[in-house]
């Protein structure tokens, strides 16, 4: 390639329009018709009608379980989760996340108590949970960080030992694959988002996966203001309901997941490529024996050894129309909300802080094209040292 100076590249793309961390990966219009004339044709919005039905159903045969509830969006879904399972007091949870998931307990008004995480996957170190727990502790809260799984057995192990539920935020795991066994059946339930910034979105959007069919009923009584009837309420139910243009959408959209994936390989294998060996910049492979979906592509900056820090390398890409993310900076655990509780100390989460500090998420949708990719990484590595 010939000598070209950063801005001279910016000139030189196709197009100017800004790379963003994401993109949402939305079926052909015309297909969506057909469903929205039967809507309008119909005239049932939303209250478990036709496409909130197959939805359900289709989602539950895709994902490989039996019960699957649906929702306006994984807040709501963690909020009701937490509810019908009756969960209070404290519950574990991880302070390397989006906010929505501690957020879910301050609703409950169960207290969170935050646990380290493991620095290779960025998840919730179960070898740190025994030690958090308390006579009021009633459940661990993990999340599936990036799509890559937890430590299930070692959770689940410590779980059955003291009593407890777990309950998985599971928004950044469609489609993602465990060996032997369904990694969604894990714990007692797992939390998915559709919202637009993951993998496969209906605009808005979350689901319940259960194991249970009396729990499956319960948080559907709950989504619906606890009505299990047309005269009885049978708790402090919410509306979490998820409407039928969103569930025609979805139903639709399970055809190209397939595809998106299969873009975002090659575009994180090309990221790998060119930034897998640069001193002070970790990559991660996908984990081993899993069917992973590239739901994004974090790397590690560390400042002293690349010669420039995370935020440098940051503010660098937005000069030049390329939005990365800092997913996820600032922990949980130093927001206001948060900050005073026991477990928020810095000192009891060393590698969430660390992380936190250098973490980098770069574009990453099926979408992406490769000399995009290779667009990213050349803003990083050809970046002036000082500016
Ligand atoms: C996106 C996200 C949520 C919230 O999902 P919504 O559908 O936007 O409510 C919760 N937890 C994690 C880890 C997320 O990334």
């Amino acid at each position: 390639m010939e000598e070209l100076s950063i801005d001279e590249q910016v000139t030189k793309k196709i197009s100017d329009a800004p790379i963003y961390v994401t993109r949402p990966n939305l079926p052909p219009l015309e297909r969506l018709y057909p469903s929205l004339e039967a809507i309008w044709e119909k005239k049932i919005l939303t209250n478990n009608g036709s496409f909130h039905q197959s939805f359900e159903r289709e989602l539950a045969r895709y994902l490989e379980v039996k019960h699957v509830n649906l929702f306006a969006n994984a807040t709501l879904a963690l909020i009701v989760g937490l509810e019908a399972l009756r969960i209070s007091g404290e519950v574990i949870t991880t302070p390397y996340s989006f906010v929505a998931t501690t957020h879910a307990l301050q609703w409950n008004g169960i207290t969170p108590v935050f646990c380290d995480i493991d620095d290779r996957t960025f998840n919730i170190d179960p070898d740190k949970i025994e030690a958090l727990i308390t006579p009021r502790t009633s459940a661990v809260m993990p999340v599936h960080v990036y799509g890559r799984p937890c430590e299930v057995d070692k959770i689940q192990a410590i779980a059955d030992k003291y009593g407890l539920k777990v309950i998985y935020d599971a928004a950044h795991a469609f489609a993602v694959r465990i060996k032997d066994k369904n990694l969604f059946l894990q714990g007692d339930i797992s939390v998915l988002s559709f919202h637009g910034t993951k993998l496969f979105t209906t605009f808005e959007g979350g689901a319940i996966i259960t194991k249970d069919e009396k729990l499956k009923r319960r948080i559907d009584f709950l989504k619906n203001f606890g009505f299990a009837d047309e005269v009885t309420v049978v708790g402090p139910g919410i509306n979490g309901k998820m409407n039928e243009f969103q569930a025609a959408l979805g139903l639709l959209s399970l055809e190209y997941v397939k595809h998106e994936i299969e873009g975002r390989e090659v575009a994180a294998n090309l990221y790998q490529h060119l930034l897998g060996g640069v001193n002070g910049i970790t990559t991660f492979a996908p984990p081993e024996d899993i069917s992973y979906n590239y739901a994004h592509f974090p790397i590690l900056i560390d400042g002293g050894e690349f010669g420039r820090s995370r935020d440098q390398v940051y503010e660098e890409l937005k000069r030049h129309s390329v939005f990365g993310r800092r997913y996820f900076y600032p922990l949980i655990s130093d927001m206001p909300t948060y900050r005073n509780l026991p477990s928020a100390r810095k000192e009891n989460l060393p590698v969430a802080s660390k992380i936190a500090e250098r973490v980098l998420c770069l574009p990453m949708y099926g979408a992406l094209e490769p000399r995009e990719v290779e667009f990213v990484c050349d803003c990083i590595l050809n970046m002036p040292t000082r500016r």
